[in-house]
């Protein structure tokens, strides 16, 4: 019998319309999906009613179901001569572990084809009125993992400061180490940052503040992951009230 092959699809930020359309029709005629939790209820609606959709999400008494295990049901599937669609949400290769899957199918024969998503830092900047690389502003911008192992042993010297731009995912439960990590690393006080939680989708928020009022702000407003923490000039620039207003008539 011969091999299905394993799709490792990005379902961007959450709206759907913001599927690439080789994923919305991946997912569409997909007869088995493998997401994860940050995969939108309106993203996993568009597959077939007789699709076999499994979550390999954190549930409340369950963990994540480990790495490996999704790469042996990716495997165990495909080899059964299943084409498996593996969801993820933004971009497979952004924090997304899909270099593992990648790696795991092809060192089984397995054939691999990955569709890039919109990557939750390009759907919050666009849905914040954020330019991250603003020519007057900033001429870098790094993805940085704010909740791994040995947070405070990794080097982000350099990557935040003037002309530059920092976008933190996974860092809303270590907001206090990030501010401080960052501060000990020479950054202003005083540099400006936004928070976008639930970027792309109808319940999102932008909050702004001051880095050193970080931990406050998402203690204060109860901030919820998904986020992202953007640092840099680009969040505090004097046009962004009028970007975020043509959003909001947009939405
Ligand atoms: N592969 C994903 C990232 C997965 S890591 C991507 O490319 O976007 C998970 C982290 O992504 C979350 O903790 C959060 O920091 C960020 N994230 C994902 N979706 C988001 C959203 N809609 N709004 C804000 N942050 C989001």
């Amino acid at each position: 019998m011969q091999n299905g092959t394993i799709y490792l699809v990005g379902a961007g930020p959450g709206d759907p319309d913001l599927l690439t359309l080789r994923a919305a029709r991946l997912i569409e005629r997909a007869p088995l999906i493998v997401h994860d939790g940050l995969v939108d209820p309106a993203i996993l609606a568009l597959a077939r009613p007789d699709a076999r959709l499994v979550s390999v999400a954190k549930q409340r008494a369950r963990h994540t179901l480990p790495q490996e295990d999704i790469n042996a049901l990716l495997v165990r599937e495909a080899k059964a001569g299943r084409d498996v669609v593996r969801l993820k949400g933004g971009d497979p290769f952004v924090f997304g572990r899909g270099g593992e899957e990648m790696e795991a199918a092809q060192a089984e024969g397995v054939r691999v084809e990955v569709v890039p998503g919109i990557s939750a830092a390009n759907g919050a900047a666009a849905a914040a009125g954020i330019a991250l690389t603003h020519r007057e502003s900033a001429s870098v911008v790094s993805f940085v993992a704010g909740q791994c192992k040995g947070l405070s042993e990794q080097n982000w010297a350099g990557l935040a400061g003037m002309g530059r731009t920092l976008v933190i995912y996974m860092g809303v439960k270590t907001a206090p180490q990030i501010a401080e990590k960052l501060m000990a690393d020479g950054l202003a006080p005083d540099m400006p940052l936004a928070v976008v939680e639930n970027a792309c989708r109808p319940e999102m928020r932008v909050l702004r503040g001051p880095l050193a009022a970080l931990p406050d702000l998402v203690e204060a407003e109860a901030v919820k992951s998904p986020a992202l923490i953007i640092i840099g000039e680009v969040t505090a620039r004097e046009d962004l009230a009028l970007a975020q207003i043509v959003t909001e008539a947009a939405q």
